[in-house]
């Protein structure tokens, strides 16, 4: 077997340069992580979280899969948003997309093989939510990004609506949701204005 020794090389001069920098770094990520942010992206090599977001490790907690989706039947994710809010207290949750995003074609085109079919149900929702606004781009590109920034917008408003979330802003603890988009031609974040720092009026009963 490959031992992949180009990776050990690299970890090792990241240690030493980790050290002269900064000596005590490793003893202080023994004792404890206390991240502001989750992150809530997608699995794409391109879009690494804390790269772009110019944070350091212990600054953000992460979770990522194919189209950054959150599933109300998704084990992982309901967990890592329930420890985030519940024990780390993360005091914003960002869920971000990014242009070019093979989950989201794969969501305009059809059927693929099992389990990503069952996996993607989520964004072939918003799609068919989103089919009169979609038509109307231009080419296949708008409505790739398009479909990209409505599917950031859904699980931005189904993280609004988990019982985590209802009951943290119940009892006052300070939590916002963003939705973001990664422009992978650019290295920019766009804000997609979907933030939210409490409960839908309808979850209140207005
Ligand atoms: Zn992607």
């Amino acid at each position: 077997m490959r031992r992949l020794p180009e990776v050990f090389e690299n970890n090792r001069a990241w240690v030493r340069a980790r050290n002269a920098q900064d000596p005590t770094y490793f003893e202080r990520q023994l004792k404890a992580q206390h991240p502001r942010y989750l992150w809530i992206g997608c699995a794409d090599s391109r879009v690494s979280p804390t790269t772009i977001a110019g944070l350091e490790a212990g600054d953000m907690l992460i979770h990522r899969n194919m189209g950054n989706l959150v599933s109300t039947t998704d084990a992982n994710s309901l967990s890592v948003i329930k420890y985030a809010v519940d024990v780390l207290q993360v005091e914003h949750i960002i869920v971000c997309g990014h242009e070019r995003c093979a989950a989201v074609r794969a969501a305009l085109g059809p059927s693929v093989w099992p389990p990503m079919e069952q996996w993607l149900a989520p964004l072939r929702a918003v799609n068919r939510d989103h089919h009169k606004e979609l038509d109307r781009c231009e080419d296949y590109d708008e409505r790739w990004t398009r479909l990209a920034e409505l599917n950031v917008a859904a699980q931005v408003a189904t993280i609004g609506l988990l019982p985590t979330l209802i009951f943290a802003w119940q009892r006052g603890q300070k939590v916002s949701l963003h939705g973001w988009l990664y422009e992978l031609g650019t290295g920019l974040l766009r804000d997609l204005g979907v933030s939210r720092s409490g409960p839908d009026a309808k979850v209140l009963g207005d």
